[in-house]
């Protein structure tokens, strides 16, 4: 039987998840917990309900039709994407390979205002570890973060570099990084280089000559995600076409991730169509 697998369990991936499992496809939907919808105390404007009802309700509500129709639930993190001959989803529970898959992680943080590192994006500042490792073999560079997410960039440039500092920006540590890794704790000011990145100013004064900075702050988000195949990515906002693939064949965006609307309505039905044709694709394939 294909499969799909569904990032966020929010109403855009829940969403997707019905139309898919009830298309006869194996569905997994891999969630790292409660997204936007649980923030709202009191939703009054989705149809339905004469009642406002907490955003957490409807969530669980939701959920809770998706598995009575045989969707399987995954909690862990998401943090990467890989593509051999198959889509795979990293997490931090092992891989998860489909035949296609759908990006529903919300709407992504907003990256810190550091001096430098939206203008220096592509001259060493870079999104993607496994991408872009290569081009720094040899060379110190340093990962822009402090949790899983972050490991997952780490681990990957280790091999590859010649030294991985992790810059936290006052962030507290939630992973365990390894010993060779140097750790700076303090906010960065700014983010160095004309042309490239030569390296980063601390606050309090130090400096931290570098040839390239890692951006993993927080969770990886699906335009993260979506980043690491290449997919186009305007701003925070993921590029999709009128099936709601991206522009890599096989991988789908919906809900807050793909800009526009931020509401449950358009989640849901952005959800209902990357599922109908994902559903659609796989089954052809
Ligand atoms: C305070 C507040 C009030 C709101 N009020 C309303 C309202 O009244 N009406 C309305 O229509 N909308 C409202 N919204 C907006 C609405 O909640 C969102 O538009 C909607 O939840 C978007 O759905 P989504 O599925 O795209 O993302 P989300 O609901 O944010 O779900 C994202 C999912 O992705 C998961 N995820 C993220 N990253 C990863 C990862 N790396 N690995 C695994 N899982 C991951 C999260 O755990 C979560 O399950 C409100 C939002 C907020 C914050």
């Amino acid at each position: 039987m294909p499969n799909i697998v569904i990032i966020g369990s929010g109403p855009a991936g829940v969403s997707a998840a019905l139309y898919t499992a009830r298309a006869g496809v194996e569905t997994t939907v891999l969630t790292k917990g409660p997204g936007a919808l649980d923030r709202a105390a009191h939703i009054q404007n989705y149809y339905g309900f004469a009642e406002p009802i907490s955003g957490a309700e409807l969530e669980r509500r939701g959920i809770e039709g998706a598995r009575a129709l045989g969707v399987q639930f995954v909690s862990t993190e998401a943090v990467g994407l890989t593509y051999t001959d198959k889509l795979t989803v990293e997490t931090l529970a092992g891989e998860f390979p489909a035949d296609a898959v759908i990006l529903a992680t919300g709407a992504s943080r907003a990256a810190p205002k550091i001096p430098g590192l939206a203008e220096l994006e592509g001259h060493g500042v870079s999104c993607c570890a496994t991408c872009d490792a290569f081009f720094y073999r040899g060379k110190d560079v340093a990962v822009l973060g402090s949790g899983e997410y972050a490991l997952h960039e780490v681990q990957a440039l280790l091999p590859v570099v010649k030294s991985v500092t992790l810059l936290t920006n006052g962030a507290p540590l939630t992973a365990q990084f390894p010993p060779e890794v140097t750790v700076y704790p303090e906010t960065v000011d700014a983010i160095l280089g004309e042309q490239t990145v030569t390296g980063v100013q601390l606050n309090g004064g130090r400096q931290v000559p570098l040839s390239g900075v890692f951006v993993a702050l927080g969770v990886a988000g699906s335009t993260a995600l979506a980043r690491k195949l290449g997919a186009e990515v305007e701003g925070n906002r993921i590029v999709v076409d009128e099936k709601m693939q991206t522009t890599l064949p096989g991988l789908y965006a919906a809900g807050d991730c793909t800009g526009g609307l931020l509401q449950v309505a358009k989640a849901v039905y952005e959800g209902a169509l990357a599922g109908t044709e994902a559903a659609k694709a796989v089954r052809k394939g």
